[in-house]
């Protein structure tokens, strides 16, 4: 097993107090960001992703994680980005996946409005064909929102998009999930995430015509792009003391980074997507690469934490996969 100071901080000792660890357990998910360009530049992104983004994920590289992958029984691999649909390998990564066994699990965090990218034309059938959940940002059903948070004319896009995935199948067959994000478009948590699932079920279906199966609701986190904005209008320290406040022991067992790995564009090992973008990659005296690690090193492995950790323990609680209770 690999051993890792773990540098003091508010979170880690707010679990102590609490009597909490917080470690790896058994790997379910392997979250692999393919690169940091994307074809949008929200407001809150965790990844300061957008179009001038250079960082993208090799073949190579990709065919390594399969190789690795491959010695495991890890049932869920989880593309993001960036938009991830812009790694030119980004099919090849799907179809490789599929090959190891098509009972794998595969996730695409998808934006939508790439579904209208030049080259994408056919992106959505190749998801269908390929059975890949979706799981899109839609951070309100109404347009202002949106496009404050994403960009001018993502509404109208998004909502195309859905429409057309929903004419695929998506969302309504067991085999084609549809599942929706949203994060807050200012400085506060989430609402109750059973509440804003009615709600938006309601006015998508009402206005638009559209079904998914959940709604996701996650917390910004005040790293990266976030950060930014909340610094220049003086929210910072508002938003981080509001998230210390909110800690809820309870949320601890479920986080995500207790059964998922975290993989860079350069294949390097962390525990979250957050940890990436604060560079806090996985070291053994030396940085560590996924194919530096044997899969059954992983469990009971300490997890890194900070600050930004209070993130996902407030209030409901917060992961990839939406609220935690
Ligand atoms: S939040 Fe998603 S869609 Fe928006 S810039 Fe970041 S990666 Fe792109
Ligand atoms: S940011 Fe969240 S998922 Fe990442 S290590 Fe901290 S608690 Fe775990």
């Amino acid at each position: 097993m690999i051993h890792l100071p773990l540098v003091p901080n508010r979170f880690a000792q707010t679990l102590q107090q609490h009597g909490l660890a917080l470690q790896h357990g058994r790997t379910e998910v392997l979250q692999i960001n393919v690169g940091k360009k994307c074809n949008q530049t929200c407001a809150h992104c965790h990844v300061n992703a957008g179009p001038a983004r250079t960082e993208v994920m090799t073949g190579d590289t990709i065919n390594r994680i399969l190789d690795w992958l491959a010695q495991t029984d890890i049932s869920t691999i989880d593309i993001t980005g960036g938009a991830p649909e812009l790694n030119p390998y980004f099919r090849h990564l799907v179809e490789r996946v599929k090959a190891l066994s098509p009972q794998r699990h595969v996730i695409d965090r998808c934006n939508l409005t790439i579904l209208f990218e030049t080259g994408q034309e056919d992106l959505a059938e190749f998801l269908a064909a390929n059975q890949v959940e979706i799981i899109a940002s839609l951070p309100c059903y109404s347009p202002d929102n949106v496009d404050a948070q994403r960009g001018d004319g993502v509404f109208d896009k998004s909502i195309a998009a859905l429409q057309r995935l929903n004419a695929l199948g998506y969302g309504t067959e067991e085999r084609l999930p549809l599942n929706l994000v949203y994060n807050p478009v200012g400085a506060h948590l989430p609402g109750p995430q059973t509440d804003l699932a009615a709600d938006y079920r309601r006015e998508l279906k009402a206005h638009f015509g559209i079904v998914f199966n959940h709604l996701y609701t996650i917390t910004n986190l005040p790293i990266s792009r976030f950060a930014t904005f909340l610094r220049r209008s003086g929210q910072l320290e508002e938003y981080q003391q509001l998230l210390l406040d909110s800690f809820n022991p309870a949320s601890v067992a479920g986080l995500m980074c207790r059964n998922t790995l975290n993989i860079g564009w350069r294949g390097e090992v962390y525990d979250c997507d957050f940890n990436q973008m604060l560079d806090m990659q996985w070291r053994n005296g030396k940085p560590l690469y996924l194919w530096d690690i044997e899969p059954q090193q992983v469990e009971n492995r300490p997890i890194l934490t900070g600050d930004h950790c209070f993130g996902c323990t407030a209030g409901a609680g917060s992961s990839c996969g939406g609220a935690i209770l």
